[in-house]
């Protein structure tokens, strides 16, 4: 690959115009940052009012070999927008239309850059639903969770963003501007590139719109708040109200650990002294459904010896629980100022394993790691706070963080739910896939991408 050359430069300000354009050093760091601040400086920021400008930029790089990094909103967690080995930072904040709402055939047309919560809201007032809900969902893009096929807690019942795109309208490499996909909800003419799209971090095309699939708004909502004091009392509920029939939209864990830290930062106590794990629930649907899935929820929790059961059904009791829930993250962080965020993920029965393997983490490397998650799913946040200016307790956390991802793997389960390799979990790949399989992946990319200009340094180690 290439350095950027002056001659490249000013074809990208013929092709987008001066004022879209970002090369002053301030801005050059900071559109090459993630949410975790790992970051490396691009060489230049471009902004593109179109899809034909992205494909013009897209060809003058590939010509030139120089690296492109599409970005959304830059709220990933493993450096998958960061330009690592410099070239052009490709930002989509142009592409912000939701350009339709079809309500008969429960789908919207929208650009890269669309906050996935305004799609949301847009959605909700006509009566319809976006199920796919990252915590970050008032600043991370459609065009971001689509490239790391971001989940939510909602995902134990609705699925991940995959389940909800329809369709894409992305640029490759070389330029050429493709449509994967269509508006119907059943294709399978020739090979599924949208969800080859899916998931794949920017290394194979930059997505500039999508089609997405709405389902109807549920008609009411309500949660519920369970405390246990163990691990395995809280997933003995699960399976026993699994068992009783219900299928709650979401099912949340969140253990002692956070729980102080929320206690700290939002000062408020969720759950009662002793707590080992609370279980955050909440049933949607038709009103009498949601009633009797809330019971049947209720006497799992009580059968499984919880020492707590709170009910929410009131809007304004279920937004201050979620929000409580959305700002765990940052409730975690006050606790050190570095945070080694993993979303591990195992079948959920084996959540029970998995916490024994974090305890002795704790116990042999003598670091906290407070832990919370989509407990449906099997999906567990594993935050392993550390001062990075602790050489020792920097090396403990990688020791650590190697033993987790081994572990998590012997388990059956795997080292990335939602987050994605980046560049941050690329040196892990092989614990989780074979030579044959990493090698398959490459052909792919080279497929999409001869040069490998796009998103360079993600996925595959050096
Ligand atoms: C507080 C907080 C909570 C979070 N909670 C969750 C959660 O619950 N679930 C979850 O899944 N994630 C979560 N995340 C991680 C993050 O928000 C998601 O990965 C999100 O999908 C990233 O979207 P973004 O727009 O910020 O993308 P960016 O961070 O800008 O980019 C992420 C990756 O996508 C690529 N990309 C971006 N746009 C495009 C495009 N148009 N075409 C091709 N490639 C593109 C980039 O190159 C990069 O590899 C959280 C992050 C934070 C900070």
């Amino acid at each position: 690959l290439a350095k950027l050359q002056p001659g490249v430069r000013s074809s990208l300000e013929r092709i987008v115009g001066a004022e879209h354009l970002r090369v002053d050093p301030d801005a050059l760091a900071s559109y090459g940052v993630d949410a975790l601040g790992q970051g490396h400086p691009a060489d230049l920021v471009v902004l593109p009012g179109s899809t034909e400008e992205v494909a013009a930029i897209l060809r003058l790089c590939n010509d030139a070999r120089v690296p492109v990094v599409p970005r959304g909103a830059g709220t990933g967690y493993t450096g998958g927008a960061v330009p690592v080995r410099g070239g052009v930072v490709l930002s989509l904040e142009r592409f912000t239309h939701i350009l339709e709402i079809d309500i008969a055939n429960l789908l919207a047309v929208v650009e890269a850059h669309v906050i996935t919560g305004d799609l949301q809201a847009a959605v909700e007032r006509v009566g319809l639903f976006y199920p796919p809900d990252p915590a970050s969902l008032s600043q991370s893009t459609i065009g971001g969770n689509i490239a790391e096929c971001a989940g939510g807690p909602r995902a134990f019942k609705y699925g991940v963003t995959r389940r909800y795109v329809l369709a894409l309208e992305a640029v490759l490499a070389t330029g050429e501007i493709i449509h994967t996909g269509s508006k119907a909800v059943k294709n399978v003419v020739g090979y599924d590139l949208t969800q080859l799209i899916i998931g794949s971090e920017g290394t194979l095309a930059v997505v500039t719109k999508a089609v997405v699939r709405l389902v109807p708004r549920p008609a009411q909502q309500a949660t519920l708040g369970a405390s246990f004091d163990s691990i395995e009392a809280a997933v003995s509920a699960i399976a026993a109200l699994l068992a009783a029939g219900a299928l709650p939209a979401t099912l949340e864990l969140i253990d002692a650990d956070t729980l102080a830290a929320v206690a700290d930062y939002a000062g408020r106590a969720l759950a009662p002294p002793g707590t080992a794990a609370l279980l955050i629930i909440e049933a949607d649907g038709l009103p009498a459904g949601v009633a009797e899935e809330l019971s049947r929820v209720e006497s799992a929790c009580r059968g499984a010896g919880a020492t707590r059961i709170e009910t929410a059904v009131e809007a304004a009791e279920r937004a201050e629980l979620w929000r409580v829930r959305r700002e765990m993250s940052l409730a975690v962080r006050a606790l050190a100022p570095l945070k080694i965020n993993h979303d591990v993920v195992v079948p959920k029965g084996r959540i029970p394993a998995l916490f024994a393997l974090i305890e002795r983490l704790r116990r042999e490397h003598g670091l906290r790691i407070p832990c919370f998650g989509h407990a449906g799913d099997g999906n567990i946040h594993v935050n392993i706070m550390v001062d990075p200016a602790n050489a020792s307790a920097i090396a403990a956390a990688r020791r650590a963080e190697r033993t987790l991802f081994e572990g998590v793997v012997a388990l059956e389960g795997s080292i990335t739910g939602e987050h994605g390799i980046g560049f941050s979990k690329a040196p892990y790949l092989s614990l989780e896939l074979s030579s044959a399989e990493i090698a398959l992946m490459k052909r792919v990319k080279q497929a999409f991408d001869p040069n490998g200009i796009l998103n360079p340094g993600k996925i595959f180690p050096d």
